[in-house]
């Protein structure tokens, strides 16, 4: 038994400091070895729970016991997103410098509601947004609030579309009422399921969502959305939002954003963008290209979480004029009423959270140990990895590139000759791969084929993890 457990108050200092320091210690060897663990968790469902007491303690514990257990019950139940050989979905970045910030944030506890609760949450968000929206070349105007998801960040712009739409929704709702026509929410087919999601949350129901045809490259027309909106408005529809993708889930296909653009400035539609992957090669001056038409966006969400080396969770909502957000959102109870609410930004006035991490802590510090230069080098050398890997897939005659590769994701697929059901193939190819422990792959169907998708997004990868990767995928084939 813990023998302070007993007493009032926290561990002693001196406790906090040999765990603390033993911590420190653990994760650093983590990190430098990462490799030796299999990727995806090798254990049963049900191992973990079974293995765990079905009531919590009575009398306190000794930490150390406590700390024996993560590494006897904790990790092997783990699957390891930040080992370089983790490729499905899309890999996480996070750096350690960005496991500081979280310790911090938990240390300070801040609930990032009013200003005065927290002004160096409420200050440091503002500024660390503003850098970063200098360094993607979006406009001065936009400001930008911290979230925990791209899925609560896309789920905000829609309800602050609807607000600008002026529907009187916020006061008398949108249920019993015989005055309000259907609303629609335009994206092309290939958009993440956070959208489909979005409008059931805000009850706008899936039937509001309209999915619009994309080409062969998998991105958005922009002559099929104008056609869609011209459609609705004939039908007594009211067109909201369009939401183009940059990075779609699937491919990272890139919506043509400029041209959706000028159909949403047409019919005076909300657009956000949803760039929650690929939103931070946006500061690599040649990738700046995929960009264009950002700058006439409403909205548009960026991860940090995914791709700029910041653990989980950070999503980054910018919007062109966030007053509308407050105008949704606002709302000030008695016993939160401050004398500076005029004067300061308040974050509870713009979203459903009251209370909000200060996640901008992380964000800062991987912004100010990697600098603009250190970060682009990073992303840069993942995207030349994807095109490397890319071109083994091309020039090997077991193998087919399924779609382009505009950032550091491959979708592609065996295709041995000889074989009449390369779906079955490749999808015991990705188990097979999946099961051995030595990387991970995720999947998706384009045109109906059974596609493997390889993301290199990892702080650690490097081009002999892809050749692993790929060694392995020739030796599932033969
Ligand atoms: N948008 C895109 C394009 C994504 O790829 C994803 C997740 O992969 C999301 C949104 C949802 O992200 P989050 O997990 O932050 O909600």
């Amino acid at each position: 038994m813990q023998e302070n457990a007993v007493k009032p108050g926290d561990m002693p200092a001196e406790d906090f400091r040999r765990y603390g320091y033993q911590i420190v210690d653990w994760i650093a060897d983590y990190f430098e070895n990462i490799e030796k663990f299999p990727v995806l968790s090798q254990i049963e469902p049900g191992w973990l729970k079974n293995n765990l007491p079905a009531s919590a303690p009575e009398k306190g514990e000794d930490f150390g016991e406590v700390l024996g257990d993560v590494e006897r019950l904790i990790l092997p139940a783990v699957t390891h997103w930040n080992h370089p050989n983790f490729h499905g979905l899309f890999s996480t970045s996070t750096s350690s410098v960005g496991v500081f910030g979280d310790m911090f944030a938990a240390a300070f506890d801040m609930k990032a509601m009013l200003w005065r609760t927290s002004p160096a949450s409420t200050e440091l968000e503002d500024v660390v947004l503003d850098w970063l929206r200098q360094m993607m070349g979006l406009p001065n105007e936009f400001e930008g609030i911290i979230y925990d998801t791209a899925s609560v960040s896309t789920m905000q712009a829609i309800a602050a579309a609807r607000e600008k739409a002026d529907l009187g929704i916020r006061e008398r709702g949108m249920s019993g009422r015989n005055d309000l026509p259907l609303l629609r929410v335009y994206s092309s087919e290939h958009v993440h399921s956070s959208i489909d999601k979005a409008v059931i949350t805000l009850g706008l129901g899936t039937r509001s969502l309209r999915k619009i045809e994309c080409n062969e490259r998998f991105e958005m027309l922009p002559d099929k959305l104008a056609d869609a909106i011209e459609e609705d408005i004939e039908n007594g529809f009211v067109p909201i939002c369009v939401i183009p993708t940059i990075g779609t889930t699937s491919t990272t296909s890139v919506d043509p954003v400029d041209a959706v653009a000028g159909v949403c400035e047409k019919y005076g539609v909300w657009m956000h963008v949803d760039a929650a992957y690929a939103g931070p090669t946006a500061i690599i001056p040649e990738f700046r290209e995929h960009f264009k038409g950002c700058e006439r966006a409403d909205s548009i969400v960026v991860n940090p979480h995914k791709w700029l080396f910041t653990p989980f969770d950070l999503s980054i909502l910018y919007c062109r004029d966030l007053r509308i957000m407050k105008q949704a959102f606002s709302l000030v109870p008695e016993y939160l009423k401050t004398s500076d609410e005029s004067t300061v930004k308040n974050g509870m006035d713009y979203g459903i959270q009251l209370g909000r991490r200060f996640r901008a802590i992380k964000l800062w510090f991987v912004m100010r140990y990697f600098g603009r230069e250190g970060m682009t080098e990073r992303l840069r050398e993942h995207c030349r990895l994807a095109r490397l890997f890319a071109s083994w897939v091309e020039e090997s005659e077991n193998f087919e590139l399924l779609a382009p590769v505009p950032f550091a994701l491959i979708c592609f697929r065996a295709s041995p000759k000889g074989v009449d059901d390369l779906n079955a193939l490749n999808e015991k190819i990705m188990n097979e791969i999946n099961a051995s422990g030595e990387a991970y792959l995720s999947h998706t169907k384009l045109n109906g084929k059974f596609t493997l998708r390889l993301s290199v997004g990892s702080i650690r990868v490097e081009e002999r993890h892809l050749r692993k990767v790929w060694d392995l995928l020739n030796g599932a084939i033969r």
